[in-house]
């Protein structure tokens, strides 16, 4: 099965599911990454 990166648009066969968490630290909607956009993802986390 393959999967459409929520960020790229590109089909990916593994994704990962992340959290997106709004200003106050509420939990505000999950999105499909592939592992590339995922890996961006972790490294903006970290500044
Ligand atoms: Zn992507």
């Amino acid at each position: 099965m393959a999967y459409t990166c929520q960020d790229c648009g590109q089909e990916s066969e593994s994704a990962s599911t992340i959290t997106i968490y709004d200003e106050q630290g509420v939990e505000d909607r999950l999105r499909l990454l592939c592992p590339e956009c995922y890996e961006e993802w972790l490294y903006s986390l970290k500044g």
